[in-house]
């Protein structure tokens, strides 16, 4: 098992796994791919990508746009997976 410390961008996916992102002297993380910056540091910093601005707006207005309907025939929903989960 390797430990791989390297900060992933949630959005990119290179092959099989995330796109690695460039770590900045002042402790930044950003990918170079689509921009998205994270900054450990301060946990106040909002990622001004168009990734994360997308989500936030669409996490503030959920219901406010009827996201991709172009996939609407083969839209799984995300969470809901095949087989029973065991409780207890
Ligand atoms: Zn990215
Ligand atoms: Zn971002």
């Amino acid at each position: 098992m390797r430990t791989d410390k390297k900060p992933r961008c949630p959005y990119c996916i290179l092959g099989a796994e995330f796109r690695v992102m460039r770590v900045l002297g002042n402790g930044r993380q950003i990918c170079e791919h689509c921009g998205h910056i994270i900054f450990p540091q301060d946990r106040a910093f909002r990622c001004p990508c168009q990734e994360c601005v997308e989500v936030h707006f669409a996490l503030k207005n959920a219901s406010f746009f009827s996201i991709r309907p172009r996939f609407a025939g083969v839209y799984h929903e995300p969470g809901k997976k095949r087989g029973r989960a065991r409780k207890g």
